[in-house]
């Protein structure tokens, strides 16, 4: 009997576990390492598009996490003083197949390691990657913080924005860059805005300087409403506000979002295990792979949030992957046609999240005047212009 080929898979957030599910499927052993302990803790929320959901109904987890996340009917737009802008993104389903949809990101990240736990994925974790070895007359060994390794016939950086495996693709290539705004995130119950109709709409608000959104992500009552607030940093950095008391961070947020409309200051009020990151994204790379390495997802192309596409797009790169694998090309031939498939996609949305935090600086009060006035016109014309990210099916790709 021929020996199955085996990846070794770096990272156990997205892109990881959903990559060694279609390894499997393309008849290819996978054994899947993860830096931190195994934990259901991953704090914030985020929503899938249509184009990432495609990709979990793929591997029969999307109806359980529409069950378990809350589907997101439209994303509103609003001033800080609370007057309506515009709104995007409705009728999801019935244009893409697929609903977009809200969840706590520990909520998926637990369906997606118990899924791939289920199709016989080996998973280690506290196993985070140090260095790798890729030497012609050998199998790749991947080496650990702890002194141990692993070796398969190929490995796949799924290891997100600080990458490992990207330092050994691109040994001198870009690092990750901050672009100069925080954001702050979390959850409230659902009696925090009961008195307010949103229904199943994203609630978003544009300040004079930073943002603010908010909607259902699942139908707990504790934790149903996930929020987030997007800030210039002016040179604070993401870990100086870890270091500080919940309360100071929630002070600094109910200073920060002073005066805006209702209910944002009682959504903060309320807040609590406020998460910090700094909002980063990493500069074109000069090639996703080296040998038998390949970097996909955040680790490939990292991005800003602003597009609320990083996590579909690991899905799709994973999807994508898994398909191309099954053709049973030279390995080679295959990371360059994934490359060469997925970097135009992948690249423009990354420019488009830079462009969109663009409106979420600091403006003069007449600069915020002017926006919201363009945002006005703007956002019915830029909602038609974003149809290409959700109408992409990766199924059909
Ligand atoms: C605040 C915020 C909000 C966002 N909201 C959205 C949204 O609404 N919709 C959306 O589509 N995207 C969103 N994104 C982007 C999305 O979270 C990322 O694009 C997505 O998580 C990328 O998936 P990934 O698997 O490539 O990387 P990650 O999810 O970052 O996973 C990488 C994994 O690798 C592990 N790892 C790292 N280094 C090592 C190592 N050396 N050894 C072993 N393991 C390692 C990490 O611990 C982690 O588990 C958001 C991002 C942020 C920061």
């Amino acid at each position: 009997m021929t020996k199955r080929p085996k990846a070794l898979i770096i990272g156990g957030g997205i892109a990881g576990p959903v990559t060694a599910i279609f390894m499997k499927q393309a008849g290819i052993d996978a054994e899947l390492f993860e830096a931190w302990p195994h934990s259901t803790g991953i704090g914030g929320g985020l929503q899938i598009a249509p184009n990432g959901m495609h990709v979990l109904a793929e591997i029969g987890l999307a109806d359980e996490m529409i069950r378990n996340g809350s589907i997101a009917e439209a994303f509103e737009f609003h001033s800080q003083s609370g007057a309506r802008l515009g709104s995007i993104n409705h009728n999801m389903k019935q244009r893409f197949g697929q609903p977009a949809v809200n969840m706590c990101r520990a909520t998926l990240n637990e369906a997606l390691i118990n899924k791939a736990w289920c199709d016989n994925v080996e998973l280690r974790f506290e196993k985070r990657l140090v260095a790798i070895e890729d030497r012609a007359d050998r199998p790749i060994v991947a080496h650990f913080a702890d002194g141990s390794s692993a070796e398969g016939d190929f490995l796949i950086g799924a290891d997100g924005v600080h990458s490992a495996v990207r330092s050994h693709v691109v040994p001198d290539g870009p690092k990750p860059f901050d672009t100069g705004l925080l954001g702050f995130g979390g959850f409230v119950p659902r009696s925090v805005i009961a008195d307010i109709p949103i229904g199943q709409r994203v609630e978003t608000t544009f300040g004079q300087s930073g943002f603010f959104g908010y909607g259902f992500c699942s139908s707990d009552p504790k934790d149903g409403v996930m929020w987030w607030s997007t800030q210039p940093s002016h040179g604070a950095d993401a870990a100086e506000f870890r270091s500080r008391s919940q309360d100071a961070i929630k002070r600094h947020l109910l200073d920060f979002h002073a005066g805006w409309h209702d209910p944002i200051p009682r959504i903060i009020d309320a807040a609590e295990d406020i998460v910090v990151t700094a909002t980063l994204d990493v500069a074109t790379l000069p090639t996703w792979s080296r040998r038998r390495a390949l970097l996909i997802g955040d680790a490939a192309h990292a991005t800003s949030p602003h597009a609320g596409q990083g996590a579909a797009l690991a899905l799709e790169d994973a999807m994508r992957l898994g398909r191309l694998m099954r053709q049973g090309q030279e390995l080679s031939l295959t990371f360059q046609q994934f490359e060469d498939e997925r970097r135009p996609r992948a690249e423009k949305i990354v420019a488009l999240a830079r462009r969109n935090g663009n409106s979420k600086r600091e403006f003069s009060a007449t600069g915020a005047w002017i926006r919201d006035r363009m945002l006005k016109l703007l956002i019915p014309i830029t909602a038609k212009g974003m149809d290409w990210m959700y109408a992409y099916d990766p199924r059909a790709a």
